[in-house]
């Protein structure tokens, strides 16, 4: 379930779409564990990017996104594109049916 509005791909404020998915640890670091639970907010950008199978573009924008909200994270970059990367395949692995619009009433 959605529980905010934002890209879950790249943080952006106004997610336009949701893809359903099933439960799946994104990542496990120790006693860490990152689990994600449910469909996935797209922004349009993010939709589009995805719909083109532009994955690595998506990984890029995540990327470049996530380095703007935390510029500390700049020099990490690379990794941090290919960690994005493999939980957008995480995701898609668990991805089910196709894009829907997001409106009020699929947030909580
Ligand atoms: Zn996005």
């Amino acid at each position: 379930m959605i529980q905010q509005a934002k890209c879950d791909f790249c943080s952006d404020l106004a997610p336009a779409w949701y893809y359903p998915a099933t439960d799946f640890v994104a990542f496990e670091i120790g006693p860490v564990v990152s689990k994600s639970e449910g469909s996935w907010a797209a922004c349009d950008c993010c939709h589009d990017l995805i719909e083109r199978g532009d994955r690595a573009g998506l990984a890029e924008r995540s990327a470049s996104m996530f380095v703007v909200a935390n510029p500390e994270s700049a020099e990490v970059i690379d990794s941090l594109r290919g960690e994005l990367k493999r939980i957008h395949d995480l995701f898609f692995s668990n991805c089910y049916g196709t894009a829907q619009p997001l409106t009020s009433e699929v947030l909580r």
